[in-house]
């Protein structure tokens, strides 16, 4: 059983499809453990993306992050951190894979719906940016 963190992103929130993602999710084997909405500051976002803080892209990674309210969520199942990059799809929409995720509700690189993280070892840290141990059930 493994743990990931999940991220949908100002644009899929203000299309309205929170629904149709954590769906995605449930029908693939993922259990949402933990949810919340929330409003990122740009502290909170820079600190998320730290390890972009060198790319040409992080000033607008940073803004576009911030432009509305995100929901995060903790997804729980057997290879979850491979399963929902699998569903996520490609960074960049034009290049994912028809029916996941980006290939269905994003428009562009940086406005690409979702965030999932890398790595266990990246799940972890960034679930503990996000949840305490009890809001994870
Ligand atoms: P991910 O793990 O698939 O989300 O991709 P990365 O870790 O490589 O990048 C993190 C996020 O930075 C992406 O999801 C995009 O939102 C954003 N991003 C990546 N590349 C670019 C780019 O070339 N331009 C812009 N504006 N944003 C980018």
């Amino acid at each position: 059983m493994e743990q990931t963190l999940s991220i949908i992103k100002p644009d899929a929130v203000k299309k309205g499809v929170i629904g149709q993602i954590v769906s995605r999710f449930e029908s693939n084997g993922l259990r949402v453990a933990a949810m919340k909405k929330l409003q990122l500051s740009d502290a909170d976002a820079g600190e998320f993306y730290a390890v972009h803080k060198e790319r040409p892209f992080f000033g607008e990674l940073v803004e576009f992050m911030t432009s509305g309210p995100v929901v995060v969520m903790v997804l729980e199942g057997e290879d979850a951190v491979a399963k929902n990059r699998e569903l996520m799809g490609a960074t960049n929409p034009k290049e994912a894979e028809a029916g996941t995720i980006r290939a269905d509700f994003a428009e562009s690189i940086d406005a690409n719906a979702v965030h999932g993280s890398d790595s266990l070892e990246n799940a972890q840290i960034e679930i503990n940016f996000f949840f305490a141990q009890r809001e994870i059930v």
